[in-house]
């Protein structure tokens, strides 16, 4: 991802039961241009998802190969499994103009940061501790000590909230929706995306990057 990239790379973090994937999953039905980077985890799938959909399930031995080999953009182990995102692609679909949005942890929004700093980030916060720990309960997808466990790391991941540009306050969907949306119309709207996306109407203009 070059200064001139036409496409747009979001980084959506939250703690486990922030409500992530509901809200990015409505934006990807309102914006379906924006293209959901599918990650590798070593994690077990859950009841409802499907290989190739939500991840890519993978062994231990397979993903640390994978990461031996460079194919990650980023990687991390979060709560005691790994996840990685291919780097296969990612920066030909941003130069080409798509936007794409990783549902990564902090760590791996740091690593991206340090590679793509016009990287756009978001972090998203449960309106309560109190509805965080409902959420995860009432999803009823993972073990209870499963569960415990990602209350646990929950203040550990929301103490990385400061390393963010924006914020969402997870209270009320329909808002926080809006919010998100409206991000990511911002920022298709930064001078860069733009004169990328428009380079012969700028031309016309006579506008350039960095005037002196
Ligand atoms: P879950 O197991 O609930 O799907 O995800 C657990 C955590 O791992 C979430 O915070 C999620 O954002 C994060 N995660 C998912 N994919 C990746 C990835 O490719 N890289 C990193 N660093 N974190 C990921």
């Amino acid at each position: 991802m070059s200064e001139a990239s036409a496409g747009s790379l979001f980084m959506v973090v939250a703690p486990s039961g922030a409500g992530k994937s509901t809200l990015v999953n409505a934006l990807l039905a309102q914006e379906p241009a924006i293209k959901l980077s599918i990650s590798y985890t070593t994690r077990a799938p859950r009841p409802k998802e499907e290989h190739g959909r939500e991840y890519y399930f993978t062994s231990v031995e397979d993903f640390l190969k994978r990461k031996a080999d460079g194919e990650f953009l980023e990687s991390a182990e979060v709560h005691g499994n790994y996840y990685g995102t291919s780097r296969l692609l990612i920066a030909d679909q941003i130069n080409a103009g798509t936007d794409v949005l990783l549902e990564i942890d902090w760590q791996g929004a740091q690593q991206v940061k340090k590679r793509f700093p016009q990287a756009v980030g978001i972090f998203i916060l449960p309106p309560s501790i109190a509805a965080l720990e409902e959420r995860l309960k009432k999803r009823g997808q993972d073990e209870p000590q499963i569960i415990t466990r990602r209350i646990l790391a929950a203040g550990g991941e929301i103490a990385h909230a400061p390393e963010f540009e924006y914020v969402i306050i997870n209270q009320e969907f329909a808002s926080a929706l809006t919010e998100l949306n409206s991000i990511v119309r911002a920022t298709r709207c930064r001078f860069s995306q733009q004169a990328a996306r428009n380079a012969s109407l700028f031309a016309q203009f006579g506008i350039h990057a960095n005037p002196s």
